[in-house]
């Protein structure tokens, strides 16, 4: 039996086990079949402290892994898909297959809603973004879009006025689903201006994106809107299926903590990090930070049982 199994291989999930294998617990990490997290799909990451011109996403995460690797942690490429944690040897699944542990730390991550359109996918991280701290300084004097209504829609267009020129927030629906203080925020932005009933039906450009083609569900017209980048603040998907209700969840789909047990999760032993909790800050460092905590707790849960 393993003595700690991490689930997630994003900043949380390596810097667990850079943790923890250096407390020699011999983690067994399970990195999914696509290994590395969110950081593997951006370009340049400016925010991450120690890099003062900057890291690419990929080159990041490749060093945690090596890093991690270098202390000990073994690592399999592989996607859990089910886990039982009902008895005092917590068991992990991938397929058929069967791993056990005494304690778990769970980093998976969350998905960024899409879209679904086409050329969404072809502009990806050449003016589309999912993450506004991390590319708005990309945008400075240009034109860009957020697209979505709710609280992270409102924050992201607030924050991108700080470079961009104009920013446009293109709302599906008539209204803004976001709190009434960040809402009033919006409106009383000059450089913001809101697009009800707008849909984004393609993105347009050569090599980066030119500009949106967008549909007005009122009007039922179609009409194009130039932009230098859109960034989408549609909500974002904790990645728990496999856990089937093992652990609890929050409201939105969250894995909690126990009030006072700091990554502790309902589940005795079964500890959290980053995103898969957090969609608050939803940075590379807190999800990294998170994850040293989870390995710390996750240590000291060990010594003392
Ligand atoms: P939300 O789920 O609250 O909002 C998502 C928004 O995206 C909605 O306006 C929704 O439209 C829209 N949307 C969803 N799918 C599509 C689509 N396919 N096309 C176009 N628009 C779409 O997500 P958030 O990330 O904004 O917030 C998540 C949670 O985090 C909330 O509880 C929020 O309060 C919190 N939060 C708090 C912050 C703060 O306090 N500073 C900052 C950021 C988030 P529709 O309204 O039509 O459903």
């Amino acid at each position: 039996m393993n003595k700690l199994i991490i689930i997630g291989s994003g900043p949380a999930g390596l810097t667990a086990a850079i943790y923890a294998s250096r407390g020699e617990l011999k983690p067994l990490l399970f990195a999914g079949s696509k290994s590395g997290g969110q950081l593997m799909t951006t370009t340049k990451v400016e925010n991450f402290p120690g890099f003062p011109k900057g890291v690419l996403g990929p080159k990041l995460m490749v060093d945690m892994i090596t890093q991690a690797k270098n202390f000990g942690t073994e690592i399999l490429n592989e996607d859990v898909t089910k886990v039982d944690f009902t008895g005092t040897e917590k068991k992990i699944y991938v397929g058929e297959k069967e791993y056990s542990s005494k304690a778990v730390i769970i980093a998976t991550g969350a998905s960024s809603r899409k879209l679904g359109i086409e050329s969404e996918a072809k502009f990806w991280g050449k003016g589309v973004s999912t993450c506004a701290t991390c590319d708005g300084a990309f945008y400075r004097d240009k034109i860009v879009a957020v697209i979505g209504g709710g609280d992270s829609a409102a924050e992201e267009s607030g924050f991108l006025t700080k470079f961009a020129s104009k920013v446009y927030l293109v709302v599906r629906k008539n209204v803004l689903k976001a709190s009434k203080i960040m809402a009033e925020r919006v409106l009383a932005n000059p450089k913001i201006e809101v697009m009800y009933n707008s849909e984004v039906k393609s993105v347009l450009g050569g090599e980066v994106v030119k500009g949106l083609k967008i549909f007005n569900s009122q009007t039922n017209k179609e009409s194009e809107l130039v932009v230098d980048g859109m960034f989408l603040a549609i909500g974002h998907i904790p990645n728990t299926k496999f856990l089937k209700g093992q652990v609890d969840i929050d409201e939105l789909g969250f894995i909690k903590v126990q009030e006072g047990l700091h990554t502790q999760t309902s589940v005795d032993g079964v500890f959290v990090a980053g995103d898969v909790h957090d969609h608050r800050y939803r940075q590379a460092i807190t999800a990294a930070g998170m994850g040293c905590m989870a390995a710390i707790d996750a240590e000291r849960w060990l010594n003392k049982n």
